[in-house]
This record gives structure tokens, sequence and C-alpha cells, in this order.
């Protein structure tokens, strides 16, 4: 985007808007260093102090909190988690070709966040939009450890072809195979395994262990025995804020999860599953995590179903939903306002949404492509 649009979008900003440092870096970007960090120096000296050291920094974070980066992988999903301590964490690596779109994307969050190693790559499950990009990926930035749930149960040519690319990826890195109730050892945040590989946890977590009176809304749908059930699902846990990202996990391995206890308890943010498919999301799942805040990774043409997006929108204490792309499917009707949408319309825009969480529960998101943030407490 250039600077014109980003003058454009400040004009029709609120209270709660402010023209951060997101859109004034890509405006510097596109501008070059040097004149990047005068628009920033001007502009924290106007923003609330938790936002100050945040988002808006170039490389470091804001002190002490974990960043999550949702990037835009155009109906794929690539999520990078950086903590504190600068342990790195990245869900999945996007679709693989378009002369490595989406691992030149991950590179460019991961040079963003400053750092120069991804210690964990899990791959959620075996399909092009989530392990795709991971020998591009592999070739371009060193990877510490690839996770994965074990054997690809999907057979056929696509299958293979995909296969041999991630043993390409495994290369130069260590595999961990992960399963139920295991915990990654990221560096500063725990990461605790909620299912895989069909499986889920057997006993609740801390905090989890409630009756989920939503059951009864989520009837079964067909079986789903491919690679989407099998997803690995996490829980991460940064002192008081929790998110949770389930991958593509379909409908009836949630019931299978959720019902009828409820083993997670709330988070503050989750990740809606499926890029917001109506095979996945269901009410038993969504609504008893009680997110105060969901994101949508979908794109423009894939997910963001409105059945889904509608049970997102109506889960009980949901504050917020943030969309990677406005949907054509959704219209009018399912779809959030445009300042809370990273990409409106068409392709390889590639803005992100920005996460920075604290301790104590608290976190502001932010729009790449307009500046626009929000935070919010923990009560
Ligand atoms: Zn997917």
């Amino acid at each position: 985007m250039g600077a014109a649009n980003f003058l454009t979008e400040s004009k029709t900003l609120g209270n709660n808007e402010r023209a951060a440092s997101p859109l004034s870096r890509e405006a510097g970007l596109k501008r070059g260093k040097g004149i990047l960090w005068l628009p920033v120096a001007v502009l924290v000296l106007f923003v609330p102090g938790r936002w100050r050291a945040g988002l808006a920094g170039r490389s470091a974070g804001p002190a002490g909190t974990l960043r999550i980066y949702f990037i835009d992988v155009e109906g794929g999903q690539a999520t990078m988690l950086v903590t504190p301590r600068g342990g790195s964490l990245l869900v999945d690596t996007g679709w693989p070709d378009a002369n490595g779109r989406d691992a030149g994307r991950i590179v460019r969050a991961a040079k963003e966040a400053g750092i120069k190693r991804i210690d964990f790559v899990l791959v959620t499950h075996f399909h092009t939009d989530h392990v795709g990009g991971a020998a591009e990926l592999a070739a371009r930035t060193p990877v510490g450890t690839f996770v994965d749930h074990g054997e690809d149960v999907e057979t056929g040519k696509d299958a293979e072809a995909l296969e041999a690319d991630y043993r390409k990826a495994l290369e130069k890195s260590k595999r961990l195979i992960a399963r139920p109730g295991d915990s990654i050892p990221l560096e500063g945040a725990e990461v605790t395994v909620v299912t895989a590989d069909g499986g889920r946890v057997s006993s609740p977590l801390p905090d989890g262990g409630q009756a989920n009176p939503y059951c009864a809304q989520s009837q079964p749908q067909e079986t789903d025995t491919g690679e989407n059930a099998r997803s690995v699902g996490i829980l991460v846990t940064f002192g008081k804020f929790r998110f949770l990202d389930l991958g593509d996990l379909t409908w009836n391995k949630e019931l299978e999860l959720m019902c009828p206890t409820n083993p997670i308890g709330a988070v503050d943010v989750f990740l809606v599953s499926h890029h917001g498919m109506n095979i996945s999301n269901s009410p038993a799942l969504v609504w008893a995590l009680h997110p105060r805040v969901a994101i949508l990774n979908n794109g423009e043409t894939k997910g963001g179903t409105p059945e889904a997006w509608q049970i997102v929108e109506r889960s009980p204490g949901l504050l917020d939903l943030w969309q990677l792309h406005f949907s054509r499917a959704g219209g009018r009707e399912h779809n959030v306002a445009q300042r809370m949408i990273a990409n409106l319309h068409g392709r390889d825009q590639g803005h992100e949404l920005r996460l920075a969480a604290r301790a104590d529960g608290s976190f502001t998101v932010a729009n790449a492509r307009n500046g626009f943030l929000k935070t919010y407490s923990k009560d």
C-alpha cells in the first residue's frame, strides 16, 4: 500500500484508531529506512504507554509481551509467536510456489520480530495451505525443530508430493511428533498440545473441566477421515493470557474434545478454526471457549462462510472479531467493519494482524494495513 492510502484511512480513524507504527513502517519500507524513524518517533509521543514500546517497535517487541503475527497467506495458515525471551514458534507455513510468496512473508515477519531463526515450526496437518511452504521456508531461514502429528493419513499423488517436499524441509532440522498432553518447549511461554492425530487430551487442563452447556446445540456432522481431523491443536499460555489454535480441526473432533466436559476452559483469543469454514466452529467449541477476541485467517474466497462467521460473532462474551480478509461469501452481512479487516479486496496485499499480549492477560491487536489498533484489558 502507499502513503496516500494510509492518509485516507487515517482521516477516517476514530478515538480508538491511532495511526501507529505498523502503517508508518509500511510507508517507511517503501521510502527507505532513512525516513522511517522520524514519523515513528513523533507518533510514539502520542500513544499510550502500553503501546509505546509495543507493536510499534521495529524489532524488539514491547518489553515483556508475547507477540503473535497472523501472517496473511491468502487462505492458508502461518501464525508466528515470539516470546519476550526470544523463543519462536511458527504454526504452519502457508502455500508453496507463487515465487515463494508465503515463505517470503514469514521471513519478513521474522525479521520484523527481530529473530534470525525459528525455534519450532508446528505443522498442524498435511494439507498444502499449511505445510506447502515448509521447504521454501527452510531454504530461507534456519528452523530448529519441526513438530507434526506423524504419518500423513491421506494418499495419492498430491499427498506424496507434499510429503516429499516436507522431507526436504526436515533435512536440516529436528522433528518431534506431538501427542495430546505434550508440551512444546518454547522458551518463554507454555504450549500444550490439546489435539493431535485424531486424539485429544484425556483430562482437563488447569482452568478446564467445566460442564459444557452448548453440546446439545451442536449435532454431529459427517465423519471426517482426512487430515483436517488430525490437526495438532495447541493452547498457548503466557501469564494470564490464553490463546487457542486448533488448525483445521473439524466439527466432530471439536465435539469429542469439548463434550460433555470442556477440558480447556475460557480463552482470551481464539484463532477461528479452519479459516472460518462451516465444517468446523461448532457452538460446543466456540461458545464454550468464551473468547474475548477471535481472529479469522480466511482468504477473500476461502473460508469466512456466513454460518461459521455467525456462530463466532454471536459467541457469548465476544468483544471483537478481526479478519485477515474481507470475505466475498460473507457479503455485507457477514463481515466485520473494514477497519478490522487486514486485506479488503484482491489477493497479494499481504497485510498482517498483529497482537501483543501481556502477562496480566491484557493484549493489543493491530491491523498492519491501516494502523487501527485496540487494547483489551483483562476484565
Ligand atoms: Zn487450511
